[in-house]
């Protein structure tokens, strides 16, 4: 099982966009279901290199005319 990655970590993965593992830095992590709620949004993520698994947390930002 791997770790729950650090504070420092976590602020690292957010600042890069969320593009490499938060516990053991591998680019080999996969977007899973979505969920939605007012204002928010959680997808969860896992990684295939150490098999952390966590959730990203979204907010609304703005909105783009369709
Ligand atoms: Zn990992």
């Amino acid at each position: 099982m791997a770790k729950p990655p650090s504070k420092k970590k976590v602020k690292a993965y957010v600042k890069s966009g969320g593009t490499v593992c938060p516990s053991c830095g591998a680019d080999d992590i996969t977007g899973d279901s979505w969920e939605a709620d007012a204002g928010f949004a959680t997808q969860e993520v896992s990684c295939s290199a150490c098999d952390f698994s966590w959730k990203d947390l979204y907010k609304l930002v703005g909105i783009e005319a369709a």
